[in-house]
């Protein structure tokens, strides 16, 4: 599943996936702002950015895909899935549906997704503490239940964007190496 390019040792895909509006783009661009290359596959409706990152003395480079809103109208289609190493699951921590959702995306995920595929599970909006309806141990909860990594992130603050995806990459090098 991981195949080597010029220019680095690992080359890792990975998805983020979630209910329209939740952040996906927001965090997607984030982490595409010191972006290698930027592209996208109109036929099928995504983006992608890549981005490489030093994991101990290996440099791995990470592509990351996001959708164009087709989670609102379609679905996501299997093509999305296939070959995903890692998973960005994002719910946003101001609408409790997005979190109730998340049982829907996991079993998505399970049906089209890699076995040992690694998913971070990303509260979106911290920044919005006065407006939250789903509480840190919610998504604690479900994490551990789940066996998923957790993370409350900003990318309004940027906070915990960087994390976010910098554990996924770091489970995934760990899992593929
Ligand atoms: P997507 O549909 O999942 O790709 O969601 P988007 O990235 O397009 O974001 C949805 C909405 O959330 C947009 O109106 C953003 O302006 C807003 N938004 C994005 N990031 C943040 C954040 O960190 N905090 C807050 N409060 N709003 C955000
Ligand atoms: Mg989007």
């Amino acid at each position: 599943n991981t195949s080597v390019d010029e220019d680095c040792d690992y080359l890792f895909k990975t998805v983020l996936i979630g209910d329209s509006a939740v952040v996906k783009s927001n965090l997607f661009s984030r982490f595409a702002k010191d972006e290698f290359y930027l592209d996208s596959k109109p036929t099928i409706g995504v983006e992608f950015a890549y981005r490489n990152t030093k994991v101990g003395d290996k440099i791995v480079k990470a592509q990351v895909w996001d959708t164009a809103g087709q989670e609102r109208f379609r679905g996501i289609t299997s093509s999305y899935y296939r070959g995903a190493l890692g998973a960005m699951l994002v719910f946003d921590i101001t609408r409790r549906g997005t979190f109730e959702n998340l049982k829907k995306w996991l079993h998505e995920l399970r049906e089209f997704g890699n076995h040992d595929m690694v998913i971070v599970l990303v509260g979106s909006k911290s920044d919005l503490m006065d407006l939250r309806k789903v509480e840190v141990e919610d998504g604690q909860k479900l994490a551990q239940l789940e066996n998923l990594c957790f993370m409350e992130t900003s990318a309004k603050d940027s906070l915990n964007v960087e994390d976010a995806f910098l554990q996924m990459i770091t489970k995934i090098y760990e899992i593929a190496s």
